[in-house]
């Protein structure tokens, strides 16, 4: 068989399926991608509703990779502006500005200093080799860092115990200035840019699902409402609702492992040990919309305690003027559970609506025009002590058969829009590569 009648497949059009199947469609390579749900954009979806318009959950686009960044605004034709991040974090019954480790100044005298002193102390005692992501918070940041911020926020979010899990994932994702940088924010405002997200990008108009859409409009063989239910890897077949058996050569599958595990068929046993080891987080995100603005400027708070149902809020009528109409506002407020810390899902609701006027976000005459909820499955996969073997035992055996899993829940990592954008690009490599082999 010539290389180029090899078939490709793609499962998902989330963004890393649409980008592989963009990046093999410049190649010249034909493809076909099967999405279950009626719209693409996978997480990247937007909604609008009396006249709001809600992401599925605040979605703002980071750029490390020049290519990617010239890549969305091409795609984006104009309709992308920049915003120099406004995030603060809800404390000691203040918003202190984020990231707490550089900005001690803005706490309470003796929080500040109980900080700092702790934070020169772990500076002081030097590389350790932390054996868990607790461990490496107090080693990295010190215990008063620690115990005021970084401890309860992920205990919050990642809704396991913390010894329980890596930490090779922290290194683009926490911040982590250095020393003479913690010690000029103590003593006052701090204008270094810390972090991934420092700045970000996003849609003029329209909402992240633009992205997405643009992505669609110059792709063939995209096929909508076409869940594929099983696939055999030794026939190299697979099911898809609609469209009944369909042979291929190569598998690009961008769905969630654990969802690729129900449909493998069959699965040997190994490898079914491997899949149940994986664990995430659900997000459940209440999104709002109020009669009147609020928190003008700020773009999201963290809430650190538990005494909060939510662990972050955000504002999209800060990113974009057309997400809310004029005068209103647009909020969001996610919820981290997980099997370990199930969601009273019959009052969660209310719950986030009381929270957010109990933390001031919401006034007690703020009236909601609209609620929106989106309840999010597969959040962020967790790095717990089993993630390395068992990532790497599915990667072995999927690679074996001819399949690429990218993508965020493909690949099983934390993974901004950006890399899988890139995802999907190196997999589309991957496939050319093997075409002209
Ligand atoms: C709460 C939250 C907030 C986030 N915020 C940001 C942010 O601010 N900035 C940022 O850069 N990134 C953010 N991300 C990450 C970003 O959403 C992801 O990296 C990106 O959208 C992942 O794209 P994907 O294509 O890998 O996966 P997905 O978007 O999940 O796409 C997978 C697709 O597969 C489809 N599918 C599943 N099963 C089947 C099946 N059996 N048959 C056919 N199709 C199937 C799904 O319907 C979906 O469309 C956030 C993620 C979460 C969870």
């Amino acid at each position: 068989m010539s290389v180029n009648n090899k078939k490709v497949v793609i499962l998902g059009a989330g963004l890393a399926g649409l980008s592989a199947a963009w990046h093999l469609q410049e190649k010249a390579l034909d493809c076909s991608v099967f999405e279950k749900d009626h719209a693409v954009g996978g997480l990247c979806k937007s909604r609008k509703l009396k006249g709001f318009s809600f992401d599925c959950d605040g979605h703002l686009l980071h750029f490390r990779d020049k290519y990617i960044f010239r890549l969305v605004k091409r795609l984006l034709n104009g309709n992308i502006v920049s915003h120099k991040r406004s995030a603060w974090i809800s404390n000691f019954g203040i918003f202190s500005p984020y990231p707490f480790q550089a900005n001690l100044y803005s706490l309470p005298d003796n929080i500040g200093q109980e900080c700092l002193l702790g934070f020169l102390k772990a500076v002081q005692s030097g590389e350790r080799g932390a054996l868990n992501f607790r461990e490496w918070i107090d080693q990295s940041f010190g215990a008063g860092i620690a115990r005021h911020f970084m401890l309860p926020y992920n205990d919050k979010f990642w809704t396991v115990p913390l010894e329980e899990m890596i930490y090779t994932w922290t290194g683009n994702f926490i911040p982590q200035p250095k020393p003479s940088e913690v010690i000029k924010g103590f003593f006052g405002k701090n204008k270094g840019r810390f972090g991934y997200n420092s700045e970000f990008w996003y849609p003029r108009s329209g909402g992240i699902e633009q992205l997405p859409l643009a992505f669609e409009r110059g792709l063939k063989n995209v096929f909508k409402e076409c869940k594929v239910d099983s696939v055999d890897l030794q026939r190299k077949e697979l099911v898809a609702r609609g469209k009944g058996k369909i042979k291929f050569d190569l598998l690009i599958s961008t769905i969630p492992l654990p969802e690729l595990a129900k449909i493998l068929n069959p699965l040997p046993r190994r490898l079914s040990v491997a899949f149940n080891k994986l664990r995430w987080n659900s997000i459940f995100n209440l999104n709002i919309g109020v009669k009147r603005k609020c928190q003008p400027g700020r773009h999201w708070i963290y809430f650190p305690h538990k005494s909060t149902s939510f662990f972050r809020a955000g504002f999209f009528h800060n990113f974009s003027h057309s997400a809310a109409p004029a005068g209103k506002g647009a909020v969001y407020a996610e919820v981290a559970y997980s099997k370990r810390r199930p969601l009273d899902k019959k009052n969660i609701t209310k719950r986030v609506i009381k929270d957010l006027v109990s933390s001031g976000i919401l006034g007690r005459d703020n009236k909601i025009s609209v609620l929106d909820i989106n309840d999010i499955k597969y959040g962020y996969p967790v790095y717990d002590e089993n993630y390395p073997e068992a990532t790497a035992v599915i990667k072995e055996f999927l690679t074996g058969n001819d399949v690429i899993s990218c993508g965020r829940y493909g690949s099983w990592r934390y993974m901004s829009m950006e890399d899988a954008m890139l995802d999907g690009k190196h997999a589309a490599e991957a496939v050319s590569n093997e075409k002209s082999a």
